[in-house]
């Protein structure tokens, strides 16, 4: 989602004209309040990607080399890599079949004596089981850190998700439904953090002679900063598209038997980032991957999204996935998941269409003559 160009060229004419492009900037300022309002949270701190806000959100903790960080495989590369690239262990822990965000039964299963902290993600946009998650990390003392990348906006019984556990990182990817192209933040449920936040984010620096700690360029430019500004005014008109995108996809998609939607949390909002379906293939007659192709062949481009999980992966391969069962949830989840088209683009043809490839697909193989 882009912004009206002519706007954002007098944004960029103010910038030009200040001679501040960076550097926490007055734009870069303003989002930043604006930002603790639209996601309701005391603190958010701007970074310039969502892999340098999840790398600094880790970094705050002072975790000792090697201490281990659980986490789930069923995400994007950037949650295993930020706990890596901080010297850290990451660990993987199974997903509730329901959610398919961590299970807190599968993380108790993982925890050993160098365990320091839980990276849950809000998968797709659902919440994590955020009780007994805090649970946990109060049963061992372990820190929570969440990757909402796909979480904007989502609230919980009216408070902003920004403001569970220990710190979120956000990603305001030009992919991400709230976008400054490239751009992410952290927030915090309170003000403390901000002060090492902003050193992480600025190499550390405490004053013109002293730097005292690891830090990192993080900050986001006032060009990143004024799209941001223009965004916050848009992203709720897409999100109301994609909304009724979910309500029509819904209303043929529940009568497919095999095809199970996203769970809907009761208290919790939707960002309408993503519209992620399992389709099992047993019940539904064909597999995901038929399910693809066939969408393929008609130039709907759905996605196997995440196929494949973080320990396919070859930095993760050699890590097992702690579970309750014998084979973990979501090895059976990564075969059946498959993401639909999710914009305001997608027109009523579009979904007409996805509907007659899912009636096709299942059909072809109920009318298949038994041999
Ligand atoms: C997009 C994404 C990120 C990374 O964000 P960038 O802004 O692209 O660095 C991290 N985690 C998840 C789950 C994401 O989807």
């Amino acid at each position: 989602m882009l912004p009206e160009l002519g706007a954002l060229a007098k944004m960029i004419g103010n910038i030009w004209e200040s001679g501040i492009v960076t550097n926490h900037g007055p734009y870069h300022e303003l989002l930043e309040e604006r930002l603790c309002e639209e996601l309701r949270v005391p603190t958010a701190m701007l970074f310039n990607n969502g892999t340098s806000a999840l790398l600094a959100a880790l970094k705050m903790f002072d975790l000792e080399p090697g201490a281990e960080v659980i986490t789930t495989p069923l995400t994007f590369a950037a949650t295993p890599h930020s706990i890596a690239w901080n010297g850290l262990t990451p660990v993987f822990a199974d997903v509730d079949p329901r959610t398919m965000t961590l299970d807190p039964a599968a993380v108790r299963k993982a925890i050993t004596p160098r365990t320091r902290a839980i990276l849950g993600v809000h998968t797709y946009g659902t919440v994590c089981d955020l009780d007994g998650l805090a649970e946990v990390s109060q049963e061992f003392g372990l820190k929570i850190i969440y990757d909402a990348a796909h979480a904007f906006s989502v609230t919980v019984n009216g408070a902003g998700i920004g403001g569970f556990g220990d710190a979120t990182a956000f990603s305001f990817h030009a992919t991400k439904l709230y976008t400054t192209i490239e751009g992410g933040a952290i927030t915090t449920p309170n003000m403390i953090d901000a002060r090492k936040i902003y050193m992480l984010r600025n190499f550390g620096i405490k004053n013109e002679e002293e730097v005292i700690d690891v830090g990192i360029n993080g900050k986001m430019n006032e060009i990143q900063a004024a799209i941001g500004l223009l965004n916050l005014d848009l992203y709720r008109a897409e999100q109301q598209a994609r909304a009724s995108l979910r309500t029509k996809y819904n209303e043929f998609l529940s009568g497919f038997d095999g095809v199970s939607l996203q769970v809907d949390q009761p208290g919790v909002s939707r960002s309408e980032q993503y519209y992620p379906l399992r389709i099992d293939a047993t019940r539904f007659g064909a597999s995901r991957d038929d399910l693809y192709s066939h969408l393929k062949d008609v130039g709907i481009f759905a996605r196997k999204y995440f196929y494949p999980i973080c320990t396919d992966f070859t930095p993760y391969m050699s890590c097992p996935i702690h579970c309750l069962s014998k084979i973990p949830v979501v090895e059976t989840l990564k075969n059946q998941l498959i993401c639909l088209p999710f914009h305001s683009r997608v027109t009523n043809e579009d979904v007409e269409m996805i509907r007659t490839v899912f009636a096709n697909t299942a059909q072809k193989r109920q009318y298949q003559p038994a041999l």
